[in-house]
């Protein structure tokens, strides 16, 4: 029996204990009540979303709903100021930054937006072998990279045993002294005993997009009698990566595909499923929207979402789950991506992105749909990226120190719940990005964050948390002295 066969028959005999969490008709209700919200009950949600970033707690279906129902343009920039000081009263004005490394892409399933789709032949189908692997990592360890979310299509030659060799041969790259220090990954959902396979490896955070809760369209765009094709199989991949063992889970929407509105709404059960079942919530929210690929024109769907709404979606579930990260990639264009990063509360990005298949490597620095999933709109490098953040005051951030530290699952989420977290990302922050500014900077990236990035994020510990300001301060004297990866 071929791998695929074997794979589907064991899906297709899969359990599910779980109960479902998406109900659509409640959704659509819940939606339909909330029709024209009144100015006085958005701006009391937006009160009760700032109060919540302190209490931990997220908004409701219904004053979500609310939210998303919003017509009132001053009404949005209210959304936008309050996403913006919940990010900050959570992880303070720190960016964390990441790069996507795409490791293997042939994929048995035909997802009718994605570049690597089976049916897809001009895609050219690479896995790299572990020489490859190592070489990607250089490159990026060149240019200062310490954090990767690693990504697979599904496919016998990156089943998990390959997912678990990729992550261990990751992590034993060391190059002048630097090395990747946390691998997040991207891979389609899995069996028990493989996500412990891949846990030995000391992965971060798993990351399963639904794409859509919308039953009908999910069945529409995952062709029957694929392994992508079975929605349960998918809704429940991190109830059982978290039942296996797994610490982090992320979840996230394509959105495009179905009514934006109903997906937000569907991404909150998810998270208060995932919290009423484990006690823990998703660690980041994706939220991509679907770009253009080779040998598909989903991109235009009826239910495509425009710049403007993809701003109003990120502010929202900044303020439905405050203590959840939020993730922006490099499929937006620069100029909205910084209006993002100013208006909606994101806590993660990618910089100095490359998706095609050995990109980082022949860095190319232009689409190539040939080898790659969909057009990025974002190239620019990781320096040039961190000078804009710098520019606008922000601190830009390596970190990766919860995860090594074990703040992570249950761990983790008293902190950000608590709104702590960011007494350990702005110590955290100040120190990567002091090392990188030693080790890979610019001039002018350096003179900004020396003469007022890391004086300014220093004088807010030193006048909130002296003890902490003080180990930092000394911390930084042994990167000055040439020691490496201080955190705390
Ligand atoms: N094969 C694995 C799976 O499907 O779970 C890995 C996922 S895929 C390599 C990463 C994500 O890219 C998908 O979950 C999907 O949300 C997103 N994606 C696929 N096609 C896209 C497109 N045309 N534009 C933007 N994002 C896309
Ligand atoms: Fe394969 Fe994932 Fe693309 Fe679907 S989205 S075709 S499963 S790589």
């Amino acid at each position: 029996m071929s791998w695929t066969k074997e794979r589907l028959e064991r899906v297709r005999n899969w359990k599910n204990p779980y109960e479902n969490f998406i109900d659509e008709s409640k959704i659509n209700t819940i939606l339909q009540d909330a029709q024209k919200p009144s100015q006085e009950s958005v701006l009391s949600i937006i009160e009760k979303a700032k109060s919540n970033a302190l209490k931990g707690v997220m908004l409701t279906p219904e004053e979500t709903a609310v939210l998303v129902n919003t017509t009132d343009d001053a009404l949005w920039e209210e959304i936008f100021k309050a996403a913006a000081y919940v990010k900050e009263e959570v992880y303070g004005n720190r960016i964390v930054l990441f790069s996507p490394l795409y490791i293997s892409n042939p994929c048995v399933n035909n997802c009718a937006y994605c570049g690597f789709k089976s049916s897809n032949k001009d895609m050219q189908k690479i896995t790299l072998d572990m020489q490859g692997l190592k070489q990607e990592i250089e490159s990026l360890l060149d240019v200062g990279q310490k954090r990767l979310i690693a990504v697979y299509g599904e496919h016998p030659k990156s089943d998990a045993s390959y997912i678990a060799q990729s992550v261990k041969t990751i992590y034993g790259v060391k190059k002048d002294k630097s090395e990747i220090r946390r691998v997040n990954i991207n891979a389609a959902p899995m069996f028990e005993d493989e996500y412990k396979m891949i846990k030995q490896e000391g992965i971060g955070t798993y990351q399963v997009f639904q794409e859509t809760y919308h039953r009908d369209t999910y069945e529409k765009v995952h062709p029957k009698g694929t392994l992508k094709g079975k929605y349960e199989w998918r809704l429940f991949a991190l109830h059982r990566a978290l039942n296996a063992g797994l610490d982090d889970v992320a979840i996230g929407v394509l959105f495009g595909l179905y009514d934006w509105k109903y997906e937000i709404l569907a991404m909150l059960y998810h998270a208060m499923d995932l919290e009423r079942v484990f006690n823990i919530g998703p660690h980041t929210m994706s939220f991509p929207r679907i770009k253009l690929t080779s040998n598909s024109d989903m991109y235009r769907s009826p239910y495509a979402v425009s710049d403007k709404d993809i701003v109003k979606i990120a502010a929202v579930i900044r303020l439905m789950c405050p203590f959840t990260g939020t993730i922006l990639t490099a499929r937006e264009d620069a100029c909205i991506r910084d209006e993002m990063l100013k208006k909606c509360g994101i806590s993660q990005t990618d910089a100095g992105t490359n998706i095609g298949i050995g990109g980082y490597s022949e860095n190319s620095g232009t689409n190539n749909l040939s080898k790659q999933q969909f057009a990025i709109g974002d190239h620019r490098s990781i320096d040039s990226f961190i000078l804009n953040l710098v520019k606008e005051g922000r601190l830009p951030s390596f970190c990766t120190s919860c995860y090594r530290e074990g703040r992570t699952g249950c761990n983790f989420m008293p902190l950000a719940k608590h709104a702590a977290i960011k007494y350990l990302c702005i110590p955290n922050g100040i120190l990567t990005f002091k090392e990188y500014i030693r080790d890979y900077a610019s001039s002018e990236v350096k003179e900004i964050g020396e003469s007022v990035i890391i004086p300014k994020y220093l004088k807010m510990l030193q006048e909130n948390l002296p003890q902490i300001a003080g180990t930092v301060e000394e911390m930084m004297s042994s990167l000055d002295e040439g020691k490496s990866d201080c955190h705390i």
